[in-house]
């Protein structure tokens, strides 16, 4: 799709059946915060220490452990302790849990080209344990998998992986997965709505359309921080620090402004996209505009306007930005940034 600043660029980051301009939404606040019952994480407790072995740490005992016939599998690898029966695994650590499904959501969206794979669907490598791409014919295995993973040590981050890889593909994380594939059907509201409750920490607001066109150089020059901060101050919004976004031939469009890492300023950014989106320029509004071929972006009135003293300005769209926005940031941004589940706040209201 054509952007703004003339680039043309992909949509590659929603999978083929996402409703790219979904018709009609209700308004955010109408729309559940958590795809269905909270049956996550699972109630199956974490396997015993046993079974596969990736075929590296078998070679490995082979040759520590010449006892061992090559036909043997070792029944007992040797940094695990032996499991007894008599010995409950420990309940599933709901917070820890939580943590690994952040910590994955962030790593399976910060890498375009990997981020690209997964929704794809092609064969993609297991993040906790490093099993190769070759162990798992599609996402689908990789699930069942992560759901079901092969010992006790790895079984947080797995269920965290379960989850992300779910929230990332819109598939239902709360039912169990299986070979009859009913957990990939998901409402697109709900779909949208697990999406939309990851956010990017510090509580930061992509504004786009921030560029004014290109100079004499070929260079592509827009609003600077100084003056994002200003306009957003006087639109009525504290506290946000804007940085604008560059690339090799200049600026790219797009202002984050970032707010304080607290609940208040999750509040303030709330409002700012809540504010942008009333006037129908929120994260839909902007599809819309870059959906649209052949836009002037000097005249075209869906990105500019005559104020009342006959100055034009550009229309300003931004939305809160969430994990699926983070190929979007810098690189710097990224790195420093987070996910948090919105949810977590309502609960702290
Ligand atoms: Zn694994």
């Amino acid at each position: 799709m054509l952007l703004a600043d003339g680039t043309v660029r992909t949509y590659f980051a929603l999978p083929p059946d996402y409703p790219f301009e979904p018709a009609p939404l209700p308004p955010l606040a109408h729309i559940p915060r958590h795809a269905g019952p909270e049956a996550w994480p699972p109630h199956h407790q974490p396997p015993p220490h046993q079974q596969q072995f990736p075929p590296h740490d078998a070679k490995r005992k082979h040759h520590a452990d010449p006892d061992e016939g090559f036909s043997r599998y070792p029944k007992q690898p040797r940094f695990e302790a032996p499991h007894h029966p008599s010995q409950m695994p420990p309940p599933v650590d709901r917070q820890a849990v939580r943590k690994a499904f952040l910590k994955y959501s962030k790593m399976l969206n910060e890498n375009t080209a990997q981020k690209r794979s997964y929704l794809e669907g092609g064969r993609v490598p297991c993040l906790p344990c490093g099993r190769s791409s070759k162990d798992f014919a599609d996402v689908h295995g990789l699930i069942m998998h992560a759901y079901n993973p092969p010992n006790a040590d790895s079984f947080v981050d797995h269920l965290g992986l379960h989850k992300a890889l779910c929230v990332l593909m819109g598939w239902d994380y709360t039912k169990k997965p299986d070979n009859s594939k009913a957990y990939q059907s998901l409402s697109p509201d709900l779909v949208r709505a697990s999406r939309e409750d990851l956010i990017l920490w510090p509580p930061t607001v992509i504004i786009c359309n921030t560029a004014y066109g290109r100079k004499k150089d070929g260079r592509s020059e827009g609003m600077g921080n100084k003056e994002m901060d200003k306009k957003i101050a006087e639109l009525g919004f504290a506290g946000g620090k804007s940085k604008s976004l560059y690339g090799k031939e200049g600026h790219l469009g797009q202002t984050l402004i970032k707010f304080a890492n607290n609940p208040a300023g999750l509040k303030e950014a709330e409002r700012l996209a809540e504010f942008l989106e009333r006037q129908d320029h929120g994260r839909v509004g902007w599809s819309r505009v870059q959906a649209t071929h052949s836009l002037d972006p000097d005249t075209s009135p869906l990105l500019v306007e005559t104020d009342n003293r006959g100055e034009k300005k550009r229309i300003l769209y931004g939305y809160l930005a969430i994990s699926s926005d983070m190929d979007e940031l810098d690189s710097d941004s990224r790195k420093r940034a987070t996910l948090k589940s919105r949810k977590d706040f309502d609960a702290s209201d």
